[in-house]
């Protein structure tokens, strides 16, 4: 709690009373507390994949590039972590649009279930690469108005999640519906599943149940926060069902008629 004081003068200046004001400001450090996480969390995120660059490439010039397993070994690893970064720096410029007070959403008619079928073909090389089964029971013809862009974003980063989070020889299953005024769209999985006590703190920026499971299949830790405001920005929601070792289920609902709010 902030208390700042003013006298109240007469006229021919005698005191009369005083002013206090008190402010709250545990929202205002909070939030403060938070800014500097997340630029800590940030900078560790860079720092990583920069430092195994730099080395992997000081160790080919001072003569390892002489052995040519090792060039060809240490430059996919140079690859591979430019590629991080690359996805770390995206995903940190999309947030921070979503973020935005004057942010605003590109609505138009969408075609939802052709929108699914277009996503398909980078998820089901994505699934073949890990040996996981894609099925998916998208059938219909429905409009809904919404930002067609964002939203695949959505269904791709909850599908990527799913692949990655589920073991070879697994399922993933894509299922849309619809409710009432509402489309539901569920991803599910039966890999790694998540605990019960972290699900309210998977939409957090760099929140990860198992930082060496995400980093290793590509993630940057901020798909589900980006999913969470394109969805909440459609006036929808997501719900996450899990159970650890049996598997994960995403239910996607966003309202077919969009209203300006
Ligand atoms: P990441 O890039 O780490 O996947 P996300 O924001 O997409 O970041 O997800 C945050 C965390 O939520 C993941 O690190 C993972 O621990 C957990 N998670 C997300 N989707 C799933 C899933 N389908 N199954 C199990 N855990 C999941």
């Amino acid at each position: 709690l902030e208390v700042t004081g003013a006298p109240i003068l007469s006229e021919d200046q005698k005191w009369k009373g005083t002013v206090l004001v008190f402010h709250d400001i545990t929202e205002l450090k909070q939030l403060e507390q938070m800014r500097k996480d997340f630029v800590a969390n940030v900078s560790h995120e860079l720092k990583t994949p920069i430092t195994s660059i730099r080395g992997f490439s000081e160790t080919l010039l001072d003569g390892a590039m002489k052995d040519e397993a090792m060039l060809e070994q240490f430059l996919h690893i140079i690859l591979k972590e430019s590629g991080r970064l690359q996805s770390l720096i995206q995903d940190l410029l999309e947030l921070s649009k979503l973020e935005r007070e004057d942010f605003y959403l590109n609505i138009e008619q969408v075609e939802i279930q052709r929108l699914l079928h277009d996503l398909l073909p980078i998820v089901q090389q994505h699934a073949d690469k890990k040996g996981v089964n894609l099925r998916t029971k998208i059938d219909g013809e429905t409009i809904i108005q919404g930002d067609s862009s964002r939203l695949k974003q959505v269904f791709m980063n909850l599908l990527t999640n799913a692949i990655n989070y589920t073991w070879s020889e697994g399922d993933v299953t894509l299922n849309f519906k619809e409710k009432d005024e509402d489309i539901v769209i569920s991803i599910a999985d039966n890999g790694v599943g998540i605990p019960e006590e972290e699900i309210s703190r998977i939409f957090e920026r760099f929140y990860r149940v198992d930082k060496a499971r995400s980093r290793n299949s590509g993630g940057t830790g901020l798909g589900l926060a980006i999913v969470k405001h394109i969805v909440e920005a459609h006036h929808g929601k997501v719900d996450v069902e899990s159970v650890v070792n049996e598997g994960t289920t995403f239910h996607v609902s966003i309202p077919k008629k969009f209203t300006k709010t």
